[in-house]
């Protein structure tokens, strides 16, 4: 057989994703993922993956108790369990867990593609220097995101002020990671990212994987850098080498 759909059969790398935080954001990877691949090979290909999905409930639980040394013990298992699966890499699907990304990293012998980086490169390229920050209260008032944005790839980063920083917080654990996308939370978020803009922001980082089922780029005044779709885009850049 040599169909277009059956040419270039060098197997790719297997993608490792640690999903589940929320499955709702998992979902668009794996679309997102498989979109890409077909894209760049093909109508019929798709992506080598494997998917270990937590349970979120305990997860969230731990997050807002602060048990983070018990939430990366839970995530190296859960990257042990892809390796041993025959995964070639380690996605985390979500920006806060990045919180633990260094233990995470370590606990496998293969490469962990980290989420902040694909934003940088991105914003690289478009030549935004001074970027919104979007996400959990974790990912906006903890040193995790912005300082790798900061330091690894020369960005500063602003975030919303406090009540604002709650609210972009409460939807997505309340809504969005519920499965629940509201028109009055997208005008929340709409008038957070203009509030950003006028403080000088050239570009807004969706650092929560939940916040691409709420806002498109369409709907943002600033240039949106939607860490899932980006993180997804290396993850397949990674498992086809370039092609
Ligand atoms: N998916 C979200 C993120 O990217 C939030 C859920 C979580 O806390 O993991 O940060």
């Amino acid at each position: 057989m040599n169909t277009p759909a059956h040419q270039g059969s060098e197997s790719p790398r297997t993608i490792g994703l640690i999903g589940g935080m929320s499955w709702e954001s998992s979902a668009e990877y794996y679309e997102l993922i498989n979109q890409e691949v077909r894209s760049r090979l093909g109508p019929l290909r798709s992506a080598s993956l494997l998917m270990f999905s937590v349970d979120f409930g305990p997860i969230e639980q731990a997050q807002h108790a602060g048990r983070w040394d018990d939430l990366a013990g839970m995530l190296e298992d859960a990257a042990r369990r892809l390796h041993r699966g025959g995964a070639d890499c380690v996605v985390l699907c979500t920006n806060t867990m990045h919180k633990v990304a260094d233990r995470i990293a370590a606990a496998v012998p293969i490469p962990f593609l980290h989420i902040a980086d694909p934003v940088g490169r991105e914003a690289a390229r478009t030549g935004a220097q001074v970027l919104g920050l979007l996400g959990t209260r974790f990912t906006m008032e903890q040193p995790f995101m912005r300082d790798r944005l900061a330091r690894d790839h020369g960005l500063q980063v602003l975030v919303p002020d406090e009540p604002d920083r709650a609210e972009v917080h409460r939807i997505i654990y309340e809504e969005l990671c519920t499965g629940v996308v509201r028109d009055a939370s997208r005008k929340t978020y709409q008038r957070i990212i203009e509030s950003l803009a006028q403080r000088g922001a050239q570009a807004v980082v969706l650092g929560c994987t939940e916040i691409t089922l709420l806002i498109q780029p369409q709907d943002s005044v600033l240039p949106v850098l939607d860490t899932t779709r980006l993180h997804s885009q290396a993850a397949v850049d990674f498992a086809l080498g370039g092609r």
